[in-house]
């Protein structure tokens, strides 16, 4: 029998009672390797309304308890990151350096979270007005809950959960109903490290669950990773029920190749960018802008692209695994198709590849298109697969024009070996997270992930400093303590002067 993925409720792990069960496979294979349940209203309040009961007593452990679990946490991650990592790579398909490397990402932030009483320190000045002294405390907000993409089922979840519980708050997890395992194992560990089981509760399920979770009164935040449709319907909805609520979405991300640039450098980090996870990254390089001479790199650039194999997880030879699922190798091979009809050059076509041994896999080899322009499809439509569009311009600015006129904004890189030229990008781009050579410039978590525009809607960003005021409130207290008592006949003072 096809073994049933449980769920954390109420510190109990638990079957769900559900009639619908979603079939999670190897990506690879299309074997079944579990199914995941669509919980049940009931199952969705339960774990709400014991999140709501544990943050009474969780709110009130101290800070630095609440710390040192999260260090021992971090010690369990590392501990079994390899064991982690192929339970990804097995749900996902991502090849196993890569899996590692999601791991570790998300390890990243586990070791970041373990400084909070740090994060968590509020501002005093003493003397506002005489003997009148002003502070703020920083207090959690209640129960929260995190909805997660599949492309990054360790990673993502730890952005969320580790951050919003040792804050203090309770938490609803609701991770991709497509690669399940991987935060399952994320919770175990979790409660291993000696947090309670009532803080952190793991559901499953689509979007019925979601719009329960929007919908419900007891939710105070909402952080979410996806597309942009659903980004903007749970951005929409939640702000609309006065929840806070952080959503981040799709994009199209640009490289800028200057001619100055380091060629060979270019070369092999276009292709790396372009194709790593079978292109399946929001921070994925998507279109590269190559600048005047830099376009006579085409042909190198199409060399080494056509030398990135896709293959099953377990070899080391493949760069990248197969497509999350069979919908979305269509959907990539659909745009392969309407990047043809709209006239673009296609240079390597990623259709119809087979990897010996895996006749079944989601796979899609590079693929490769030139002469494309900003009104087609394939430039302004998220692929999601390993497909880079090639266009050509004459300057740095017509580069920076271009891309400021598209409608998202999460990464961005400029390679050259001109100060001047970087500093310029930097300073003019309108995208959120800006590599100079470095092709994907996620920041490490004392930073944050800074999406604009079209791939964020919200204020406080993921990790850092942004998600400690995100899974927070600020308390501004005004105090005042008197030495002596005055005469009984003083007048009142009906200012609001202090
Ligand atoms: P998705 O939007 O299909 O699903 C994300 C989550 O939303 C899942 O948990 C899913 O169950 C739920 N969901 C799906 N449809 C829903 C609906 N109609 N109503 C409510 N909830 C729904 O995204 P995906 O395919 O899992 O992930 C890929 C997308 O995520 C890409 O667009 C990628 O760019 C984006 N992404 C963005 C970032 C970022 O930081 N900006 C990071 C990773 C992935």
């Amino acid at each position: 029998m096809t073994r049933k993925v449980s769920m954390f409720i109420d510190g109990e792990k638990v079957t769900s009672q559900c009639k619908e069960w979603i079939p999670v496979t190897d990506p690879a294979t299309q074997e079944v390797i579990c199914e995941a349940p669509m919980a049940t209203t009931d199952e969705v309040n339960r774990a709400i309304a014991s999140a709501k009961k544990a943050f009474e007593t969780w709110k009130e452990v101290p800070v630095t308890k609440r710390a040192r679990m999260m260090l021992t946490y971090q010690h369990l991650l590392k501990k079994h990151h390899d064991e982690i990592a192929e339970i990804l790579a097995e749900e996902t398909g991502k090849n196993f350096e890569d899996a590692k490397g999601d791991v570790w990402r998300g390890i990243e932030v586990a070791e970041h979270v373990a400084n909070m009483p740090s994060l968590m320190m509020g501002e005093t000045v003493e003397n506002v007005a005489t003997n009148v002294d002003t502070y703020s405390i920083i207090q959690p907000l209640g129960v929260c809950a995190g909805i997660t993409p599949f492309n990054f089922p360790a990673m993502i979840p730890l952005w969320m959960f580790p951050m919003a519980v040792v804050c203090g708050n309770t938490f609803i997890l609701k991770p991709s109903e497509q690669d399940p395992n991987t935060p399952m194992r994320l919770a175990e560990l979790f409660y291993e490290a000696g947090f309670p089981k009532d803080v952190l509760q793991v559901i499953h399920g689509g979007k019925d669950q979601v719009n329960q979770i929007l919908n419900h009164d007891d939710i105070e935040a909402i952080s979410f990773v996806g597309s942009v449709p659903v980004a903007e319907h749970i951005y929409r909805t939640g702000t609309d029920n006065l929840k806070r609520v952080q959503a981040f979405a799709g994009a199209k991300n640009h490289m800028v190749v200057m001619p100055d640039a380091n060629k060979n450098q270019v070369i092999n980090n276009i292709a790396g960018a372009a194709c790593g996870a079978a292109g399946q990254r929001c921070m994925a390089i998507s279109v590269a802008l190559l600048v005047g001479e830099a376009q006579d790199w085409l042909p190198e650039i199409k060399d080494k692209m056509a030398e990135m194999k896709p293959g099953h997880w377990k070899s080391p030879s493949s760069f990248y695994g197969p497509m999350i699922s069979p919908q979305a190798k269509q959907k990539v091979e659909a745009m392969i198709g309407q990047g043809v009809k709209e006239g673009a050059t296609l240079l390597l076509d990623g259709r119809g590849l087979e990897v010996d041994g895996y006749p079944n896999g989601n796979w899609i080899g590079p693929t490769l298109f030139s002469d494309v322009t900003t009104d087609m499809d394939i430039y302004n439509v998220e692929i999601f697969g390993p497909v880079l569009c090639v266009i050509n311009v004459d300057t740095m600015e017509e580069a920076l024009e271009l891309i400021n006129n598209n409608p998202y904004g999460n990464g961005t890189s400029i390679f050259t070996s001109s100060g001047a030229a970087a500093r310029k990008f930097q300073h003019e781009i309108k995208v959120g997270q800006v590599g100079i050579n470095i092709p994907i410039p996620v920041p490490l978590p004392f930073f944050s992930f800074t999406g604009w525009r079209k791939s964020f809607y919200g204020d406080q960003h993921a990790y850092g400093k942004q998600a400690v005021r995100f899974y927070t409130e600020t308390k501004t207290i005004t105090a005042r303590w008197f030495e002596d008592d005055i005469p009984h006949d003083s007048a009142p003072n009906a200012t609001i002067n202090l």
